[in-house]
């Protein structure tokens, strides 16, 4: 399983645990156009410092340049400098660089090292930890992809100071999934975040810097002991998927304008409305998530221009299928889900308002 480290990579100490790991021969810092210029460089500068061989291979930045072919175009270039099995890729960036960059890993010669280095809120609680890789292609997100494990990943909250808020309503987004799926604690946390968040004074941004590093252990926490349990989601990791099926085909309904966290809250909104009219979800714990969806500005509500009908189409493409059937996530209260396969094209139309 992953090791986690919690440490500032820009430091002496990143650089001396680093070299003593000796993870590979050379390193590929694959990053995204964005990460390289606001951190490559500057990665790539500390480890050479240290006598520490090290590469940049880059991409332009964006969900839509998460492709076979982006992933191609990186391949050959570390052909070109004469990567090995031996040397070891650093996937510095979000969740669309540690996607691509575990995939490159993973398929590179049959297998180089990997190591994560987060830097957006959503990967550092969700798709670095858990050794998902993928790209995605015309019938939806992440079709074509890995079960690879990084050997490290290196959790600084400090690469979220300068983040986009929208990218952290992402992170939010997948955070408040941990939350219904296993703790009613992070959606506490999350509520005393907000408070302090305004950054009016530095006391209450500390405060706020230190309540969200304890959500994004926990979270890291839950997704740990879930993936120990199911590494290749056989299972209970199945649960980790909560708000994403509809959350998906939103996204790529809406030609990827709709972003990761607001397609996931507009789906775990919709599955909870199916709970609800199941009468297996409260309506008292429904709102509960509602209101800490619009505690942060998340979007809940499907854009005119998606069809009910569209969504229910496209239900087909979903990775989850098993034995020809949808497996859903349905809450039954704060911190407890079930999987179903029992959710019909009525209730989906349904609770989407037709
Ligand atoms: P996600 O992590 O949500 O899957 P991406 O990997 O696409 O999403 O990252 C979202 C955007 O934020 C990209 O444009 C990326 O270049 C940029 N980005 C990533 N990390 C940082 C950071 N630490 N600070 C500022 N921008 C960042
Ligand atoms: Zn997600």
């Amino acid at each position: 399983m992953n090791n986690i480290i919690f440490q500032k990579v820009f430091s002496k100490d990143f650089t001396d645990y680093f070299k003593k790991s000796n993870f590979g021969c050379k390193y590929a810092i694959i990053t995204d156009s964005n990460v390289k210029k606001l951190y490559g460089e500057k990665l790539k500068k500390q480890l050479r410092n240290a006598r520490i061989d090290a590469e940049i291979f880059s991409f332009p930045n964006g969900e839509r340049n998460k492709t076979i072919k982006t992933a191609e175009l990186i391949i050959e270039q570390l052909l070109k400098k004469n990567f090995h099995r031996d040397d070891c890729v650093i996937a510095l960036g979000g969740g669309v660089v540690g996607d691509i960059a575990g995939f490159v890993a993973s398929i590179y010669m049959r297998g180089m090292g990997l190591i994560q280095i987060p830097t957006t809120l959503l990967a550092m609680v969700d798709s670095s930890i858990g050794g998902k890789t993928g790209v995605d292609n015309f019938y939806g997100k992440n079709l074509i992809g890995t079960f690879y494990q990084p050997k490290n990943i290196y959790i600084d909250i400090d690469f979220l100071k300068i983040l986009p808020e929208k990218e952290i309503k992402n992170g939010i987004a997948e955070i408040i999934k941990y939350g219904v799926i296993k703790s009613p604690k992070i959606l506490k946390l999350l509520i005393k975040y907000a408070k302090y968040n305004h950054k009016k004074s530095d006391n209450d941004s500390k405060k706020s810097n230190k309540i969200l590093l304890k959500i994004i252990k926990s979270c890291i926490k839950i997704k740990k002991s879930i993936i120990t349990k199911d590494e290749k989601e056989n299972h209970i990791r199945k649960i980790l998927n909560y708000g994403h099926t509809f959350g998906h085909i939103i996204e790529k309904l809406s030609e990827y304008k709709i972003s990761h966290g607001e397609g996931i809250s507009t789906g775990m909104v919709l599955i909870n409305k199916i709970a609800v009219n199941k009468k297996f979800l409260s309506k008292k714990h429904a709102e509960k998530i509602l209101n800490v969806i619009k505690l942060f500005k998340l979007t809940y509500i499907l854009p005119e221009n998606i069809n009910a009908n569209e969504i229910v189409n496209l239900l087909q493409y979903d990775k989850k299928i098993s034995c020809g059937k949808n497996v859903y996530i349905l809450p039954n209260r704060i911190g407890k889900v079930v999987q179903t396969t029992k959710i019909t094209k009525n209730d989906i139309l349904k609770a989407c308002g037709n």
